[in-house]
């Protein structure tokens, strides 16, 4: 069979770099086994998704280089859903429930002060027709919990039904059904709740793998019982472990924090976050990998963290300059033009410059310098003007080229006794104006005579 996973983010806000994880390992796995990937919007809530984040989700997944095979929305499906609901209602496994959330509410707290679970009694199951009838008359509406199959001939009294998976992250696990409430698939106003419509779709769009963060892992107890009920193949279910913020918060979709649109804006590179949303809490080094079929190779599901793993921003920074060290012209071509440098000399500039930029956006800073003429002069001690005006004067004939800063720097050593830094240094900032950046010896030539001799004095 082929392997077919999907992700299934609900388009409430902006992906973040857990969103990412998930989506990653969903990709990664799939494209290493030939297998399909499947992008499915959970929007059944229609309060809270919008088709703009839909739409900004798709691209976010396009910066990365994530392109699903088929993507779904399960607004456009609510057909499959009702059906599935109308199978459980016949064979009374969805049932009316009328109590309101305050109603549930007070039974937890009594529940609590018993020092028991807090689980639903299914008070709703011993309701009479005739009940049911005046609840409706009051204006009433139900809504449906799942009769989960946790007892023998009494529903009110649950046996421990353990639900057992081989995770494929996780290995082996175990959910007892009686300790669970019967879930809820449909809301008063006769909305679904994700449970059932995920089932339904995984059911329906063939998929084998459920990867997912292990936030999930109690709800698969769940949806394996639902998925048995309406005689659909249970898929194999991996959990991976979730990212926080550094301080431990968890990552929201809602809040923006970390989210993939900020971090495309922040200059950061596609690949830098992919490697980082992927190799944080796998054992083994966090480097920056140059695509994702190798960073397919570095995913192995059994090296995968049981806790949290903590997003460090300071990684990503050192991931991000690592891949921008290593980025070939092409690649910033079109970045380099929207900053200005001319075409024709904008490889040599990017060889000269990346290895000072942690971002490509850093190359901007020597655009003025290399290309401009109107930067601010330095302030030079009048013995560093003096070493400046030597070496204007010893500036070798001919075209600059990468060979001139060593033999011009060496004659002026030559003239002058000065080395080390009390040579290079009032040079550097003559010529730049900072007094760090890329090697002079590649500047040189790019700058130019004209220009050089103007900031000699
Ligand atoms: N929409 C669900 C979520 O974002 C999907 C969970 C799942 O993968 O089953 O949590």
């Amino acid at each position: 069979m082929t392997v077919t996973v999907r992700f299934a983010p609900s388009p409430t806000g902006h992906l973040h770099i857990g969103n990412l994880r998930t989506a990653l390992f969903n990709w990664l796995f799939a494209r290493r086994e030939g297998g399909r990937f499947v992008l499915r919007f959970d929007d059944t809530d229609a309060e809270r998704s919008r088709r703009e984040y839909a739409d900004m989700i798709e691209t976010d997944l396009g910066w990365i280089g994530i392109t699903p095979d088929l993507t779904v929305r399960q607004s456009e499906r609510l057909a499959l859903y009702e059906a599935a609901a109308a199978k459980l209602r016949e064979r009374g496994l969805l049932y009316a429930c009328y109590e309101t959330a305050d109603e549930l509410d007070r039974k937890r707290k009594r529940l609590a002060a018993r020092n028991l679970p807090p689980v639903y009694g299914r008070d709703a199951l011993r309701l009479t027709e005739a009940e049911r009838e005046a609840y409706a008359a009051e204006g009433r509406r139900p809504h449906w919990r799942f009769l989960l199959p946790n007892f023998g001939d009494d529903p009110f009294s649950p046996t421990r039904t353990d639900i057992h998976w081989d995770d494929i992250i996780r290995g082996p696990q175990t959910v007892d059904l009686a300790s669970l409430s019967d879930p809820v698939l449909v809301r008063e106003d006769g909305s679904f709740l994700y449970t059932l419509p995920s089932i339904v779709d995984d059911g329906e769009l063939g998929v084998t793998h459920v990867i997912r963060g292990d936030d999930h892992v109690t709800n698969t107890g769940v949806q394996a019982a639902i998925f048995e009920a309406l005689g659909l193949a249970v898929p194999r279910f991996g959990h991976h472990n979730l990212l926080t913020a550094l301080g431990g918060e968890g990552l929201s979709k809602r809040t923006g924090a970390l989210s993939l649109r900020s971090l495309r804006k922040a200059g950061y590179e596609p690949m830098a976050v992919a490697s980082l949303a992927v190799l944080v809490g796998l054992s083994g080094s966090i480097e920056a990998m140059p695509d994702l079929a190798s960073l397919g190779t570095r995913l192995d599901f059994a090296d995968v963290s049981a806790s949290a793993s903590k997003f460090d921003p300071a990684e990503l920074d050192r991931l991000n300059a690592e891949i921008v060290h290593g980025l070939d012209y092409p690649t910033v071509a079109e970045r380099l033009a929207a900053m200005g440098v001319p075409q024709d000399r904008a490889k040599p500039f990017w060889d000269a410059v990346r290895g000072n930029c942690a971002k490509v956006a850093d190359a901007a800073q020597w655009v003025p310098v290399v290309f401009g003429d109107g930067f601010s002069a330095p302030n030079l001690s009048e013995d560093e003007q003096a070493l400046v005006r030597a070496a204007r004067d010893l500036l070798p004939a001919g075209a600059i080229d990468a060979g001139t800063w060593h033999a011009w720097t060496g004659a002026v050593k030559e003239a002058t006794g000065r080395k080390g830094k009390a040579l290079f240094m009032p040079l550097r900032l003559a010529i730049t104006g900072v007094d760090h950046g890329p090697e002079l010896a590649a500047l040189l030539p790019l700058i130019g005579r004209e220009r050089l001799l103007a900031r000699l004095g």
